[in-house]
């Protein structure tokens, strides 16, 4: 039996690569500074540990019998545009901090032979509304809009120069937005389809206004989360050896977004625009490399909201009968 070790594991993407992994027969190990908010997780083992903490990555990766075959680094400090632009320290120092002492452990001291790392299309500069597609190779000359995406270019550089000088084979996908049942959804680390989804559902009745940041052209693809999690295994499987751009060629507005979830939630929605970190303008990135693996999306945004919206109005609900 193949041993995973998948590190972010009390996370949204973390928690359905788990239940993935556990359907494709393997051991699993989870790790996260906290356990999964929504439901149990199907890990063999959960082990609670702050991973920027050299002797917690050494503790995650120690096994009483055997070693890991692979590692699977999802942990970050990470949020929605909100989150992105008010904790950037948080976020340089905390996810470097995850990086730097898990490569360091995982790939030079234990010397896993597979090494997963969850990167994302933040590295990549802003775009115009338009503009042809971007290729992986296209990150350089590197000008990402964002702390986040700089944090991430270095840690795909770390993982992929460690793994060259020790033999492990590293997998790098730069994750589009990803969506699903199971993400935050509250609390500011949300991004926007399940902002959306819980501000229609906030909404008391057939109708209402919603409040979004700028004017709502933001372009943006949103992958649902079985689609994203297919991605990784498939790439993990694959003689990929550099960054592999993930993400649902369907392209769309924040306005259009909004209307999406408006269709499935049946109200009628007026939005008003106020100012808010919106991000970068466009977003249009290559899929050749992940399609060479055989993946393909199989969920439209609108599939995958009929499956999210109804999550999320029953966290809403729940909620508010709570505090009732
Ligand atoms: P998430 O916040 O739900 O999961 C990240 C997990 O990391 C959380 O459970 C968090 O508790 C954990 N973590 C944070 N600090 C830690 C620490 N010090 N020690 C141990 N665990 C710690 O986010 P997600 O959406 O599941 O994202 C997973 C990965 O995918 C992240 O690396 C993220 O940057 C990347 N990514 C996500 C998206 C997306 O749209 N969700 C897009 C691009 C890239």
């Amino acid at each position: 039996m193949k041993k995973a070790l998948v590190c972010g594991a009390g996370g949204f993407i973390g928690h359905h690569l788990v239940n993935r992994l556990k359907k494709d027969g393997y051991f699993v190990r989870g790790v996260d500074i906290k356990k999964p908010e929504f439901c149990e997780t199907n890990a063999d083992e959960f082990l609670v540990l702050d991973l920027r903490l050299d002797e917690n990555c050494v503790k995650a990766l120690t096994l009483n019998e055997g070693e890991f075959n692979e590692v699977y680094q999802l942990a970050a400090d990470m949020g929605g545009m909100g989150f992105i632009h008010s904790a950037e320290c948080d976020i340089m120092y905390n996810s470097a901090m995850i990086n730097l002492n898990m490569i360091n452990n995982a790939i030079r001291k234990f010397r896993v032979p597979k090494y997963f790392f969850s990167s994302s299309v933040c590295v990549y500069r802003d775009m115009k509304h338009g503009e042809s597609e971007l290729s992986e190779e296209q990150a350089y000359p590197a000008m990402p809009d964002n702390e986040y995406g700089w944090e991430k270019l270095y840690a795909e550089r770390m993982a992929m120069t460690f793994g060259k000088h020790n033999n492990t084979q590293v997998r790098i996908a730069r994750f589009q937005n990803c969506f699903g049942p199971l993400g935050t959804w509250i609390g500011g680390r949300e991004k926007a389809p399940a902002a959306m989804c819980r501000k229609i559902a906030e909404i008391n009745g057939v109708e209402g206004v919603i409040q979004i940041w700028g004017d709502g052209t933001a372009v943006r693809s949103y992958t649902f989360v079985d689609d994203l999690v297919d991605g990784i295994r498939r790439l993990m499987d694959s003689n990929i050896t550099t960054p592999v751009n993930i993400g649902r060629p369907e392209y769309v507005s924040v306005i259009d977004l909004v209307n999406t979830v408006a269709k499935i939630a049946n109200k009628k929605i007026t939005i008003e625009n106020i100012e808010g970190p919106v991000g970068v303008e466009s977003r249009n990135f290559s899929n050749e490399k992940i399609y060479s693996t055989g993946w393909k999306s199989n969920f439209s945004l609108k599939q995958g909201l009929e499956q999210t919206y109804p999550w999320i109005e029953e966290q809403v609900r729940k909620a508010r009968s709570e505090s009732n």
